[in-house]
Parts: C-alpha cells; structure tokens; sequence
C-alpha cells in the first residue's frame, strides 16, 4: 500500500512519550480514518469535544448507584454531570426518563431482558439474518441462550417487515418482550403497528433504535417514544457521541430499569462516556444537527438511486435510512470478497447477510454501507455519484482481481477525503 500522506504532527504528547508504540498505532488509525471513505453504517466521527469529554479525570471516580444515591463519596461533580446528561436524554427525545450507564448497545439491552423477564421466558425480536441485533433473542447470544426467542423477518418478494407474520407469532407466543429495530433495515420503522400488535399480545415493547438514533434525534425518522415502553439506544452511531449506550422508558418502568442495569447487571458507570454523551446530546440539540440528520437520509437516498441505476440490487429496493443493503449475487461476487477489495481501495464497508441469503453469515452475499460518516465530513449529494462510482469500479475490481483499479480508486478516494476533514481529527 503507497504512503498517501506525511506523518501527522505529535497530536498526544504524554501519550507518545510515554508508550511511543501505542501512540504510533493511535497515529495509524487517524489516519486511516482521514484518508479513507468510511461508509460502515453504525459508524461516524465523534467531535472534538466529545473526544475530549471522554479523555477527562472523570475516569478515575467510581460512582456506583445514581446521583444522590451513590455508594462512594465525592460525587459533587459526578452527579451534576450525571443529571445533565439524563436531563438531556430526556429533552432531546422526549422520555419520560433515562439511564445513561449501560455500557454498551449489548448490555442495555440485556438489562432489559433482566428487567422484564425470567430466564426461560419468550422473547421476541427479528431475526439476525434478517437484519435484527443478536441481542433480540438470537440463539449465539446470551439473549437466546438464557431466554427462549422466537424472531421474526422480512417478506422475501418486499424485503420489508411481515407484520402478518409479526402479529401471528406475538399472538402465539405471548413473549414477555418484544423487541422492533435492527441493524440492517434500511426502511422506516412503523413503531405505531408494533404497539398495537404489542398491546394485544400484553408484551413489553422495546424499540432499540441503535442505528437511527441520530436521525430520530434530528427529525428525520419518526419518534418511537409515543408508542413503546422502552428505547434502547447506542450513543456511537447517528448520534455522533461516544461509545456508550442509554435506555429511556416511560415513567411506569423507570425503577424496573435502573435495578436491571445496576445493581443488576453492571458496577460503577464510565463517568468518562457518561460526560462525552452529555456533550453528544447538547450537540444534538442544536438545528446544525437537524440539518446533518436530514443530510444523512439525502445522502443515502441519492447513493441509492446512483447504486441502481448502475445495476445494483439493493434490499428492499432502496432506503429510507442512513443504511443500504446490497445484495451482489447478480454482480458474482461474494460480499466477503467485494469488501475486502473496496477496503484496499479505501472504502470501508461491512459484509453482511442478506435476507434469505442462500451463502453462510461468514462468507454471505451482501454488503452494508451507510452515509452517516461521510455527511460528518461535509460531503453532500452531489459526491454521490462518484461515491456510487467507486464502488461499482472497485466491485468489478474484486471480481477480475484488477488490483491497480484499487489502488487508482484509494488515490482519488484520498484526494476528496483531504478536501473534507473529519471533525475530530488531527488535520
Ligand atoms: C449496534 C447495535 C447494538 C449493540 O451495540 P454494542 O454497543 O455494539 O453492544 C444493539 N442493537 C442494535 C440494533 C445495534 O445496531
């Protein structure tokens, strides 16, 4: 691989003196992520301030419990940055209330399960290869090992959701929780048709909006919060924070929730993660940030569009998200190898499967690519064809083995990246 750039200047001192070995890996990775085209869906680029937020003295202060009712001293500060932080959650999304401890997406949703179910009970979530989250029920996971899932998917002739299914299924099972939301849907989320399916089955409703938190934040996908008991949510993805993740509920099931998630699954909060979300959420309050949320959907909407009409298909036949599913049988080459060509290339996407994927999960047929970082870095519509471009180019790559394409498409790739810095990098 060609050296695109000179080294960044020293950007963490303490750290390079210290361990110059880490810091070199650190430098690595900057700029990888300057130079490159990150189109991995559930990720983005934090702001500076976030990255600051979550590289503060926070981290040395243990806080078991929450403001007020904490099991160690000293908490003058923890607890303010606590409370600003819910207090946030809750303006911004509207809650009733929220925990902004979970760890991580995994962990909040397994406190979820701690919180409305016994082991043994039935839960109810999409299936992994249909584009829900392991932790909905999935038999590898905890979720459906300790608790007995039965998923849901999508219709093969639509790829949308078969609520007929959904309603069957819920109305049989009677699952203790269900849960609606995923990780590679790239359409609008009917949350209302969830609670009434919901309601009829007497189940908890959980919409674990992971992906598209961002954009719900920014207007730009319809609010769960009216219609379901609990949102789960990662702070890392849309919502542009840190990696964390928070549940918010109605008021009914506020305690339920704070005993799942401590004492019932973790100890003390990454009070660190927990100032960088504060940070996150402000950012998100701002109208700059309903403009990227808006962005984001513009942006994977006109990638869509210029992915078809190059022969693509694509899951569901386009977006409504920050996501698109291509499925790349018809281009005869698995996604596997396709995304390993385009990451030579400076492209950076996931393989994933596709519904009804006739492949395995570790060798399947499709890749996932998403607009949220890349509308990060400014980039709007117009760069869509030549995004659309690049992979169509770097695609045809993969098939015939054409590695000098690769290394042209990373150059030029290179060359728009270094036009549009990343918030959060050293330029
Ligand atoms: C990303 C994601 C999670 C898990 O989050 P981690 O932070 O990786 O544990 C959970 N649910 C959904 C829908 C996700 O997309």
């Amino acid at each position: 691989m060609t050296d695109l750039s000179p080294a960044l200047p020293p950007h963490h001192p303490a750290l390079s003196a210290a361990d110059p070995e880490l810091a070199a890996l650190v430098g690595a990775e900057e700029r990888l992520q300057a130079e490159t085209l990150r189109l991995i869906p559930s990720e983005n680029y934090v702001s500076g301030a976030v990255l600051e937020a979550s590289g503060t003295v926070l981290q040395n202060k243990y806080s078991e419990g929450y403001p007020g009712r904490r099991y160690y001293e000293g908490q003058q500060n923890i607890d303010r940055v606590e409370l600003l932080a819910t207090a946030r959650a809750k303006a911004l999304f509207g809650a009733d209330h929220a925990n902004v401890q979970p760890y991580s997406g995994s962990p909040a949703n397994l406190a979820v399960h701690l919180a409305f179910a016994e082991p043994g009970d039935t839960v109810m979530g999409m299936a992994l290869p249909m584009g829900g989250h392991l932790t909905h029920g999935w038999g590898v996971s905890a979720t459906g090992t300790w608790f007995r899932g039965v998923q849901y998917g999508v219709r093969p002739d639509t790829g949308l959701i078969d609520f007929d299914q959904v309603r069957d299924l819920a109305l049989a099972e009677r699952p203790r929780i269900i849960f609606c939301g995923g990780t590679a849907l790239p359409r609008t989320i009917d949350f209302a048709a969830f609670a009434e399916i919901a309601r009829e089955a007497g189940s908890v409703l959980v919409a674990d909006i992971a992906h598209i938190a961002g954009l719900v934040a920014g207007g730009a996908h319809p609010s769960p919060v009216p219609h379901v008991d609990v949102v789960s949510t990662t702070t890392h993805k849309t919502l542009r924070g840190p990696r964390g993740a928070m549940l918010m509920a109605r008021e009914e099931h506020a305690k339920a929730i704070d005993k799942a998630v401590f004492p019932g699954l973790q100890g003390g909060p990454h009070n660190q993660t927990t100032a960088a979300i504060a940070v996150a959420l402000h950012e998100a309050a701002q109208p700059a940030f309903r403009d990227y949320a808006h962005a984001v959907v513009a942006n994977a909407g006109a990638l869509a569009a210029e992915l078809l009409a190059r022969g693509f298909d694509l899951v569901s036949g386009g977006t409504d998200n920050h996501l698109i599913l291509m499925d790349l049988t018809s281009k005869d080459v698995p996604g596997k190898v396709a995304a390993k060509a385009l990451d030579r290339a400076g492209i950076v996407v996931n393989y994933n499967t596709v519904p009804y994927d006739p492949r395995k999960p570790f060798d399947p047929s499709g890749i996932r690519i998403g607009t949220p970082s890349l509308t990060s870095r400014g980039l709007g519509t117009d760069h869509m064809a030549a995004v659309a471009e690049w992979i169509d180019r770097g695609v045809t790559a993969a098939r015939t083995g054409d590695e000098d394409t690769l290394a042209k498409i990373r150059a030029e790739v290179a060359d728009l990246m270094a036009a549009h810095p990343a918030p959060g990098l050293p330029v």
